[in-house]
């Protein structure tokens, strides 16, 4: 028997991508020319977005570029090398103990970003044979890093401690971890963490928190959804989060017990085959953890204009999702729908994303409108009076 031809790879993937298109799910590129706050230039319009993650306004702040311009005159741009190689410095080591202090835990790993943090802890702490239990929403690099380990993948529904229950008691010989997303990237819920805390001591599993949409947005100090829900290390001996989002900078970290850092700087590849992240970004970071930490006006603000948001969307009839967090979707369902209103937004000079799958379950295409302490309530009554002129539709069911 002849064997088939071989496929061309390149040929195979433009053929993807035209069914990408087809379905209206091509994902498609802006170019940002300028950013001002909430202003963001693109096509030599501007915008009021309220996309971003910049939830405490400090991607912008005085203090954290006059840090970073610090360093790099001082220091230049690139670490030059991996942590273990000679790329670890000062100002690195300084941001791992604010942000262990921060979040009451014994150490903290710096990371490159926070989908290489996922990846390194999931496939340090998990091997063949062991169970990975997930909730079905997490971010999507949680997932890859479980089947980056080899462990086996379960996912419950959302939310759903019952089912996690199940998961882990079918297989209670098993290493297992449950991993899951404080505040969920495109819900704005928080998880049940005090449920899943009992659970896994039950179990005898290791609860992992990414803590991504939480840190320096939950908690009286902004330290995030465990301190929140009034967890320790103890519980959730495994805390990742980043410093792109509320930060306002770029690059993660893992916070937990000396063992498992330790162990990370030994087997987390992610962290050992890469370069460190440029001594300068961990100079302004550091700033903005002070400013997260000290600066409760931020967080007060954000809390008043979502409820600012909240208040006025309900009064136009929208269906809100359950979500106290920054992050306020409205759930479309429909795809096209989703992309129109998206569209008609930005006629009327917003920039707010639709979001489709598969970064979100089919029939869950929405809006992901995010709130920041960069907004002016007048911003937000902006964006109500413009979904007022959509007359959107529910999602069904
Ligand atoms: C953004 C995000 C990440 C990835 O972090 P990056 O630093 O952007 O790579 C991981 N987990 C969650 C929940 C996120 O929202």
């Amino acid at each position: 028997m002849a064997a088939a031809p071989r496929p061309d790879l390149l040929d195979r993937l433009a053929v993807q991508t035209a069914e990408r298109e087809s379905a209206q799910l091509r994902r498609r590129l802006r170019t940002i020319e300028h950013a001002d706050g909430p202003w963001l230039e693109t096509g030599g319009r501007r915008l009021l977005a309220f996309c971003s993650n910049d939830y405490l306004g400090l991607a912008q702040h005085p203090q954290l570029i006059a840090a970073f311009k610090r360093v790099a005159d001082d220091e230049g741009v690139g670490s030059t090398s991996a942590h273990l190689i000679c790329g670890h410095r000062a100002e690195h080591a300084m941001l791992e103990e604010a942000l262990a202090a921060w979040t009451g835990r014994e150490r903290a790993l710096l990371f490159s970003t926070g989908y290489m943090a996922n990846l390194g802890v999931l496939q340090a702490l998990l091997a063949r044979g062991d169970l990975c239990v997930q909730d079905k929403l997490n971010h999507a690099c949680l997932l890859d890093g479980a089947q980056l380990s080899g462990a086996e993948l379960k996912r419950y529904p959302h939310a759903d401690v019952a089912a996690a229950a199940r998961q882990l008691a079918a297989r209670g010989e098993a290493g297992a971890l449950l991993a899951t997303d404080g505040v969920f990237s495109m819900d704005g819920d928080v998880a049940p963490l005090h449920e899943l805390a009992a659970l896994c001591r039950r179990e005898h599993a290791t609860l992992m928190v990414d803590d991504a949409h939480g840190l320096g947005v939950l908690g009286e100090d902004g330290s995030g959804s465990v301190r929140a829900a009034g967890l320790g290390q103890r519980e959730v001996p495994v805390l990742m989060a980043t410093l792109g989002k509320a930060l306002g900078c770029a690059g993660a970290f893992v916070a937990g017990p000396a063992a498992l850092i330790d162990g990370l700087m030994q087997f987390a590849r992610p962290y050992i085959y890469t370069t460190a992240m440029p001594p300068a970004l961990a100079a302004a970071a550091l700033t903005a953890v002070q400013l997260a930490q000290t600066e409760s006006w931020r967080r007060e603000k954000l809390t008043a204009l979502i409820s600012r948001f909240r208040t006025g969307a309900v009064q136009l009839g929208l269906t809100l999702s359950p979500s106290s967090s920054a992050i306020q979707p409205l759930v479309l369902g429909d795809t096209q729908a989703a992309v129109d209103a998206a569209q008609a937004l930005e006629q009327q000079g917003l920039l707010v994303t639709a979001i489709r799958p598969p970064t979100v379950p089919a029939g869950s295409a929405r809006l992901r409108i995010t709130l920041s302490a960069a907004h002016e309530e007048e911003h937000v009554d902006q964006l109500l009076d413009a979904l007022e002129t959509l007359r959107l539709a529910p999602a069904p069911g």
